[in-house]
């Protein structure tokens, strides 16, 4: 998409399909002077120390709270859901209040001692951020995901260039209004808005940047991030495998599968996608299952009614259909849903169960980013992990098994990066446990746990020799000690 006369970008609402909002496209130049305008403040919030930059978040978070109803209100028109909107607004503050309690003793890590190789030398380490960070995120879980890398950056030391989806970007106003009321923050977090060019143009100026996407687009920001010479840390899309084995506790294992595929209309990154399940206990958790997609109801045309949303981006609606479309015609069976539905002019997906599903279809191979639930029966483990690890995708999986042996020894064998085992995407709520994304799911540190906060942060050694320093002599030819006879390679 790009830009206006005027410089900004038509908004959808997801409910009405209407264009109802425009957003500010930041231009190359602006992002130039709000990065050179970053990096003239970087020393000083480096120098504020942990404490000091904790105290702003901190100042920060209770802004956020005092607003949290109008902040709630504009993620709900973004994202046309209401409930999930106001959780996330509770989860961001939460966030600040994590890293605001956990970043000193994080920054307090800076540690000395003696080499062991060479015991003359001493060392110390210094932390140092990296001065501007780059963050880019998409329209799914628009605050959370904008926030995430952004607060332990901060807490860290580094100043912030945060550009969030062009696709939902009501949120910042509120965001950067509560922002103005902490102004040793205001300066150092420079929210910018606008679609691919501005994110480029983010790249262009950052030292660091964290991407939170599509692989299509994580390519684009790697290959960028290289040229530059910068590290890109990428959190990309999934295809999440779940396995239900013959001993699993069903129902609890259809209640999880659900709500973890179909919450928040199957968008989110760590939604299960692919449902394996024993031959054995298949006919029985095929009808819990199904059971369980019926009673879900779209939230219209009440948003206060009803567990799912409208799809959030309309070309995503339409990748969903052209995947239903293709499994159809591969030959797989629809037992619920199966059908976009325009109400309002908006775009909902009906809960979708499926069955009679092949590895080469569409749905099976790309991210769908739905609520559709495709169900293959399996014989054995050996042939559910194979499957599931069948993927170019390697995010997350879920694992279910009547005891926890059974199922660690198949999640052990999973190319994934974090398995929830007896429940599903347990990463969506649980993120102070470190993961990696694996395969095309995603590049660099983990951005859960405590290297959320430590991979903004390089280390500068002091090496300190307390020794005479070695002459030039050393390196005086002639003083190769004889080998002896037969000691040569
Ligand atoms: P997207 O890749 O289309 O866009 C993401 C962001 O990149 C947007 O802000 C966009 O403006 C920007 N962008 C686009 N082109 C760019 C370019 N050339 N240079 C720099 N920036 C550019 O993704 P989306 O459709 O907004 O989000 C959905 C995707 O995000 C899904 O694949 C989903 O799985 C993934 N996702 C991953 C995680 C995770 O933690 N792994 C979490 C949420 C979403």
């Amino acid at each position: 998409m790009t830009a206006g006369g005027n410089g900004t970008l038509p908004v959808t609402n997801p409910r009405t399909g209407e264009i109802d909002y425009r957003v500010k496209a930041w231009s190359a130049d602006e992002i130039a002077g709000a990065t050179s305008s970053l990096r003239d403040e970087a020393r000083a919030w480096e120098a504020l120390g942990v404490d000091g930059r904790c105290a702003a978040l901190e100042a920060w978070g209770e802004a956020l709270a005092a607003r949290r109803g109008e902040l709630g209100e504009a993620l709900t028109i973004d994202t046309g859901r209401r409930t999930f909107a106001h959780f996330e607004v509770q989860k961001a503050i939460d966030l600040i209040s994590h890293w605001s309690r956990r970043a000193p003793a994080l920054a307090a890590e800076a540690r000395g001692g003696q080499s062991a190789q060479v015991p003359s030398v001493h060392y110390r380490h210094r932390l140092v951020p990296y001065p501007v960070v780059g963050i880019i995120s998409p329209w799914n879980v628009p605050l959370i995901l904008a926030l995430i890398d952004a607060v332990p950056a901060l807490a860290a030391g580094c100043t912030v260039l945060l550009k969030p989806s062009e696709v939902t970007p009501r949120f910042t106003v509120p965001l950067v209004e509560a922002l103005t009321e902490v102004p040793a923050l205001a300066r150092v977090l420079r929210v910018v808005t606008g679609g691919p060019a501005t994110g480029a143009a983010v790249i262009d100026q950052a030292d660091a940047v964290c991407f939170t996407g599509s692989v299509a687009t994580g390519r684009l920001v790697a290959a960028h991030a290289a040229q530059r010479f910068i590290p890109a840390f990428l959190e990309l899309g999934g295809k999440d495998p779940a396995i239900v084995t013959a001993t699993a506790d069903l129902d609890n294992a259809a209640r999880a599968i659900v709500r973890s595929a179909i919450g928040m209309t199957g968008q989110a990154c760590q939604s299960l996608e692919r449902v394996y399940v024993q031959a054995a206990v298949y006919p029985a958790f095929r009808e819990k299952v199904v059971a369980e997609a019926e009673r879900v109801q779209l939230n219209w045309p009440d948003i206060d009614s009803g567990q799912i949303g409208p799809l959030i981006f309309p070309p995503q609606a339409e990748k969903i259909q052209a995947q239903l479309d293709d499994a159809v015609a591969r030959g797989a069976r629809i037992l619920c849903g199966g059908r976009i539905e325009r109400h309002g002019g908006g775009r909902w997906c009906l809960p979708t169960v499926l069955e009679n599903v092949s590895d080469e279809m569409q749905l099976m191979r790309e991210e769908t980013f739905g609520p559709l639930i495709p169900l293959v029966p399996f014989n054995s483990s050996d042939e559910a992990v194979r499957r599931a690890n069948d993927s170019n995708f390697g995010l997350s999986a879920a694992v279910f098994a009547g005891t926890e042996d059974e199922a660690i020894a198949i999640a052990e064998q999973l190319e994934v990066g974090a398995v929830s085992i007896n429940d599903a995407s347990l990463t969506g709520i649980v993120n102070d446990v470190e993961k990696n994304s694996f395969r095309l799911s995603g590049l660099g540190g983990s951005r859960m746990g405590d290297s959320g906060f430590r991979r903004f942060l390089r280390k500068r050694a002091l090496l300190i020799q307390t020794a005479e320093a070695a002459p030039i002599t050393l390196f005086s030819e002639g003083q190769v000690p004889a080998q002896e006879p037969g000691s040569g390679p």
